[in-house]
């Protein structure tokens, strides 16, 4: 896949593209960020554009070289994983890499390697990579992904040129989703809760959240600090582990934002089948006061992200959106 069709890192394509048009790309990479978020798709492309022969800075995609690298079978691309129920890259597959890369190349200008996850290098394999990091056999393009660069060796980190790649946002995701024949509707709902991995994004179990949302609506929806059980009982029902909290309190967001937007006028809101309960949500308080609650919930959101307990932050947090005095 062509670097124009990478979604949500356009600054990172930006700086390989200006590197790849100088002849100034690295040996080797680093790029570091959350699984599922783009690091393979880019770390191909990039790859894609050094052997692609129709331009400088991105690949064409319709040449034998691009379609071979996008069915996965170009000869003069390996990629090292752990092999199937091992934990660690073992040396020996190292070796294998090794011996591969010192042959020459089958029908690329040079040979690329990528190393994913390059954490499951074990100590004996990250020794012996340093020197092909080092000296690349025949010029070889090598790429790590990583999910947490502080996990390698800092001998082998300053070895690369580190890239650092952002979570998708909820926008991006939402329009991968789609474009991967998602239905809006549950793209929307799955998106806030993927973490900014579509990978997480496509896995997510729809049905799951799908009830989750309706018991949270129910929940919101009878918060009364007149019958205090109700806010309480919200809490319990609700709060779980700190993950399942964050993904609740992403819910609320989600919300609250399209009860906002209702309230400012404006109809586009992400929460579509359940627009009524959204509408009531908006109608049940002013314009302001719902803008606040947005607001409260992010805080909470930040309180539980630093390990704040999640139960009594929802105590609290459900104890301000009952008390609609205010
Ligand atoms: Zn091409």
């Amino acid at each position: 896949m062509p670097f124009a069709d990478i979604q949500g890192h356009d600054r990172i394509i930006e700086v390989l593209r200006r590197s790849l048009k100088s002849g100034k790309t690295a040996h080797s990479y680093l790029f570091e960020g959350v699984a599922g978020c783009g690091r393979k798709k880019t770390a191909l492309a990039l790859i894609q554009a050094l052997f692609c022969k129709s331009s400088l800075d991105d690949a064409c995609g319709i040449c034998p070289s691009c379609r071979k690298i996008d069915g996965g079978n170009h000869p003069d691309i390996h990629l090292l994983a752990p092999l199937p129920d091992k934990r660690d890259i073992s040396i020996d597959q190292l070796r294998e890499l090794q011996r591969e890369l010192s042959l020459r190349p089958y029908e690329a200008p040079r040979k690329a390697c990528i190393i994913d996850p390059a954490e499951r290098l074990n100590v004996n394999s990250a020794n012996s990579l340093l020197k092909t990091l080092e000296e690349p056999p025949g010029n070889a393009l090598i790429i790590l992904l990583t999910e947490n660069a502080g996990m390698l060796l800092p001998t082998i980190r300053s070895r690369c040129q580190l890239i650092r790649f952002a979570p998708l946002s909820p926008e991006h995701i939402t329009s991968l989703l789609e474009r991967n024949g998602m239905p809006p509707e549950t793209a929307a709902l799955v998106a806030p809760m993927s973490g900014g991995s579509f990978q997480k994004a496509m896995e997510l179990d729809n049905e799951l959240l799908i009830g989750r949302r309706e018991a949270v609506l129910s929940r919101v929806s009878k918060l009364d600090i007149g019958r205090i059980a109700t806010v309480f009982d919200a809490a319990e029902e609700l709060s779980g582990n700190r993950d399942s909290t964050l993904e609740l309190l992403d819910m609320l967001l989600s919300f609250f934002r399209d009860a906002v937007h209702l309230g400012a006028g404006n109809r586009e809101i992400v929460n579509r089948s359940v627009t009524p309960a959204i509408e009531s949500i908006a109608a049940r308080r002013s314009f302001p006061r719902n803008l606040e609650l947005l607001e409260q919930i992010y805080e909470t959101r930040r309180a539980v992200q630093r390990n704040a307990n999640s139960k009594l932050a929802l105590d609290h947090l459900f104890m301000t959106m009952a008390d609609n005095s205010r």
